[in-house]
């Protein structure tokens, strides 16, 4: 039994809390913990001793778990978004005293945060938001840490977020974000971005699949061979691992018979909103969203198919004469392509945000602390670090000179897979909102001449002409 108080407290005990925990143990913190249900706290103390006698205490009582920690406080809450936070804060506050800090580690919408930082700041008490990536691997190893609020409650867990961070060569996956929901929000977008990554991964899968007519173990070895190149990331590796994998139940592999049925929590659905309220275009990672809506209509997608089927259309309408070797290089080059325009519009959101709410933010820090420890960790992310460091201001990642090249040279292929996915049938929403962004973000005049025309023709809302300033109105009916 540990006697003495505890440097610091965790409150819910799930899968993220319970490992966060014990990563924050083993780097030398000892800490108390407390859940709503107590057989999560027992669960989380009997791990603590089986995974190497670390410094966990556990509490059933929120008074006595809150009076074991060291003064003045710090507490982490793990529990789900929204309301159970604020119940959570309610128990807690009962017992906490004057220059304590709370620091919510979830999801949480930023605006939550910013709201209850403020409510416990009248009881004299520190808030801050702190988004943690990296699922459960992450919080027991060392996950990528994102947290926002004072600059003086950021002091108050430096020490400790700088050891339970992830540990890449730039230096621990973890820095002071900004001032309010700045972490919450940061947090936010990743999501927003890993949705990105995931569905233009699942598109390359499916042309891979569909038109080039690759097996399993062919996915497996053009995955691997990826994840040595310039698309090296945790989520290609893990892809090349679900490829391997035998299903228990059947003869044929795991990923073969997983309902086609993708599931969201609400930070995707958050970033796209953003995006739309800031006025940035952000097509890559709303195409992601809108496939997770449109993979949930399984019924009526199979019923669809039904439909079409006896139209005389398939499902997938692939010659398959393809050479897989140059299919494969192809793709590649046209997921990093696309992957680099669903960064831009991220990391364009998070600019956005940064200068509406003077938050100051240092977006190549950012690329920085999502090198390791979260779930979109990449070798690429150093490329984007380097861009803003080259040039702080940048308006987009697409016109950093590194960047540029990178497309250019890489153009052919990702409009050539796309010709043959189109071609064939098979929907690549994020890849070719990606390509469109790309080709509208990149001409210097677009057809918006004309959508300014019929807007001034029947709206009177005038136009701009191209030389010369003022505002222009024309008499459309009249004059046609
Ligand atoms: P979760 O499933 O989101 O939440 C379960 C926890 O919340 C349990 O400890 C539960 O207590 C507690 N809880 C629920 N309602 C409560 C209430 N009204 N009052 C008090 N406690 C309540 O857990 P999680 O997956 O570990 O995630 C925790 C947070 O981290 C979430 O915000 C989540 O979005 C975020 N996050 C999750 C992941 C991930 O990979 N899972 C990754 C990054 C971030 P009981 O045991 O008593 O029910």
């Amino acid at each position: 039994k540990m006697t003495g108080k505890t440097k610091i407290g965790l409150c819910g005990l799930a899968v993220m809390g319970q490992n966060l925990a014990l990563n924050i143990a083993e780097k030398g913190f000892p800490i108390s913990v407390y859940n709503r249900s107590a057989s999560k706290t027992d669960d989380t103390v009997e791990r603590a001793k089986k995974e190497g006698d670390l410094p966990v205490q556990g509490y059933h009582d929120v008074k006595e778990f809150v009076e074991s920690i060291e003064k003045p406080r710090a507490i982490i809450i793990l529990v789900k978004a929204g309301a159970p936070v604020d119940a959570t804060i309610t128990s807690l506050t009962e017992h906490l005293e004057p220059g304590d800090i709370i620091i919510d580690g979830g999801n949480e919408w930023y605006e939550n945060t910013e709201r209850r930082a403020k409510e416990v700041e009248a009881k004299g008490l520190a808030y801050m938001g702190m988004g943690v990536s990296g699922g459960e691997e992450g919080a027991r190893n060392g996950p990528s840490l994102m947290p926002g609020g004072t600059p003086e409650g950021y002091a108050r867990i430096e020490p400790i977020v700088m050891k339970v961070a992830a540990q890449v060569d730039s230096g621990p996956c973890v820095t002071y974000i900004g001032p309010g929901g700045a972490g919450n929000f940061v947090k936010m977008v990743h999501n927003g971005i890993e949705y990105g990554d995931m569905q233009l991964i699942a598109e390359a899968y499916d042309i891979l699949k569909s038109v080039g007519g690759l097996t399993n173990e062919e996915m497996h070895k053009a995955f691997a061979e990826w994840n040595r190149g310039e698309l090296e990331s945790f989520l290609i590796e893990i892809s090349a691992d679900i490829f391997t994998v035998k299903d228990d139940k059947t003869d044929g592999d795991t990923v073969d018979v997983i309902l086609d049925k993708t599931g969201s929590k609400g930070t995707g659905k958050w970033t796209v909103q953003q995006a739309a309220e800031l006025a940035i275009a952000a097509p890559t990672i709303a195409a992601s969203l809108d496939a997770r809506y449109l993979s949930a209509l399984k019924d009526e997608r199979v019923a669809a198919a039904e439909t079409f089927k006896k139209l005389g259309v398939q499902d997938v309408q692939a010659d398959m004469n393809v050479d897989k070797k140059q299919l494969i290089d192809d793709v590649r080059k046209a997921l990093y392509a696309s992957k680099i325009c669903s960064y831009a519009q991220g990391m364009n959101v998070i600019r956005a945000k940064s200068m509406e709410q003077n938050w100051n933010l240092n977006l190549g820090e950012l690329a920085r602390i999502w090198k390791g420890g979260c779930i979109i960790r990449a070798k690429f992310l150093d490329r984007i670090k380097k861009a803003y460091d080259r040039d702080p201001n940048l308006p987009s990642l697409l016109v950093d000179a590194e960047f540029a090249q990178e497309l250019v040279d890489r153009q052919g292929s990702w409009r050539k897979v796309l010709q043959l996915a189109i071609g064939a049938g098979i929907s690549t929403a994020g890849m070719t909102a990606s390509l469109a962004y790309f080709d509208t973000y990149r001409r210097g005049r677009l057809p918006a001449n004309l959508t300014q025309a019929q807007r001034d023709y029947f709206g009177a809302h005038t136009y701009e002409r191209i030389d010369g300033e003022g505002a222009f109105h024309t008499e459309w009916s009249k004059l046609a």
